[in-house]
């Protein structure tokens, strides 16, 4: 089951998936020392150079989550669909430590911080891409969205950021049901940028005509 995990998950997925954004030099703030400027490098394995902090993808996610490596690596295959020999391994239910409400609270927070970021950056796409080329076009509905949501997409980034625990918990309770529906639509749009891309020779040639 190591071996599954390590063949197929990288710490860099892994940090991806459990909502630490990595910048693209592969550098990101390191969630096991208070790092403001992002001093932990991450690739197959990672590295802080703060902290000293290191390991894989079952390092991370046994520290982070505060679980055992077996447990962590069991995490990983069933979050990333893995299929690993289940004979070899056995539950055992008392020795899984019970997430804290904190720690159920932070990974809320840094999933919705992660969808709306996704959202805020597809609405300054549209904001450019769908603006009407000429007064009388007639204006896209996404371009409509992006005039519309933005602001407030930024607002609520900033809740999270800088509020205090409160308005954060406020927050992420009030948009939490908001957030999946964001969550889905975003994938929906994502796997048909994808098809789109498939003919993306003339999508391409037709938006230069636009321009
Ligand atoms: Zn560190």
């Amino acid at each position: 089951m190591f071996d599954t995990v390590r063949e197929n998950v990288t710490a860099r997925q892994a940090f991806e998936n459990y909502g630490i954004k990595v910048n693209r030099y592969g550098m990101c703030c390191c969630p096991f020392h208070s790092d403001k400027h992002p001093s932990m490098k991450v690739d197959t394995r990672y590295y802080c150079f703060g902290c000293g902090e290191k390991g894989d993808a079952v390092d991370f996610v046994s520290k982070y989550f505060g679980l055992g490596l077996k447990d962590s690596a069991i995490k990983i295959c069933e979050d990333f669909h893995l299929s690993y020999d289940e004979k070899s391994y056995v539950p055992v239910q008392k020795t899984e430590p019970k997430k804290s409400l904190l720690l159920k609270f932070e990974e809320s927070e840094k999933h919705v911080y992660r969808v709306l970021s996704d959202y805020l950056h597809l609405l300054k796409k549209w904001k450019i891409e769908y603006a009407p080329r000429d007064v009388n076009d007639e204006w896209h509905p996404y371009f409509c969205e992006a005039l519309k949501e933005t602001d407030h997409v930024e607002y609520l980034l900033d809740t999270l950021l800088n509020g205090d625990i409160s308005d954060r918990a406020f927050l992420i309770a009030d948009y939490g049901r908001r957030t999946i529906e964001i969550e889905r639509r975003l994938k929906e749009l994502g796997s048909r940028d994808k098809e789109e891309n498939i003919g993306s020779g003339r999508a391409d040639r037709k938006r230069e005509i636009c321009i």
